[in-house]
């Protein structure tokens, strides 16, 4: 799944359409039917979510302000913005994501009965190179790891131009110990690993952050034994 011509995208978007659908909708669910490495990855992955939702209302309530979720997979994020009131626009480039996600929300929405009226979210199919318009928030998480860090920078970049205040992204981190995992991993590719995973050194997205005028002011690591992941909030400098 090399560059050409934008062939990184194309083989993502059919990955996810397909055999990536079924495998990460069952990751991202609660069902019983996954082994240990992908119950693993479903906790490792939970716990960004709550990292993510704290973050989010450390800062304040979350009612009325516009959340861009970009990637957004089964819904994850987007379902518990909404729950805290959020006026959530959510978008993945996989079409049978984004069925998923709104079937979830109208499942999980209905049934919440916290003090917080939610808001439905807006789902589309749209790949977040192409969204547009303002939000208070953008969040984009666990994405760029389909994609080598020269499409990263511009991906980051376009993220940032849409958010007012706040950019959270969440990436793999280039360390060494998850690189020789990684390294390990090639040597025996599985039947469901599609897909390309490339990992970002945290300097790199920094400075594709500051190139465009954004600097980070939290970060957290979320760790299990077969996930990792660099939270990061970045700000206008
Ligand atoms: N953000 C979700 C979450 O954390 O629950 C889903 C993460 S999943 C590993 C990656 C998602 O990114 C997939 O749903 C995939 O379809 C989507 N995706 C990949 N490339 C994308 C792009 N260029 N624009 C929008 N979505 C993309």
């Amino acid at each position: 799944a090399e560059e050409v011509g934008g062939g990184d995208k194309e083989v993502v978007r059919n990955y996810f359409n397909n055999s990536g659908f079924q495998r990460w909708k069952k990751i991202y669910g609660e069902t019983d039917d996954v082994n240990k490495v992908q119950l693993d990855i479903r906790l490792g992955h939970s716990k960004t979510v709550e990292n993510v939702m704290q973050m989010l209302t450390d800062d304040g309530s979350l009612k009325g302000v516009t959340v861009c979720d970009a990637g957004c997979g089964t819904g994850c994020l987007a379902i518990p913005l909404a729950k805290e009131g959020a006026l959530v626009s959510a978008s993945d480039i996989s079409a049978a994501m984004v069925a998923e996600a709104e079937k979830q929300a109208k499942e999980q929405l209905a049934a919440s009965n916290g003090d917080i009226a939610p808001v439905m979210p807006k789902f589309e199919v749209k790949d977040l190179e192409s969204l547009d318009g303002k939000y208070d928030t953008v969040v984009c998480l666990d994405v760029l790891i389909h994609y080598p860090q020269n499409k990263a920078d511009g991906m980051i970049a376009h993220l940032a131009s849409l958010a007012e205040k706040r950019l959270i992204l969440s990436f793999a981190p280039k360390t060494f110990y998850y690189d020789l995992l990684k390294r390990i991993g090639e040597l025996f590719p599985g039947p469901s690993k599609a897909t390309r995973a490339y990992l970002h050194a945290e300097a790199d997205v920094e400075r594709a952050l500051n190139k465009v005028g954004w600097k980070i002011r939290k970060r957290g690591l979320i760790t299990t034994q077969f996930y990792f992941a660099r939270l990061v909030e970045a700000v206008p400098a």
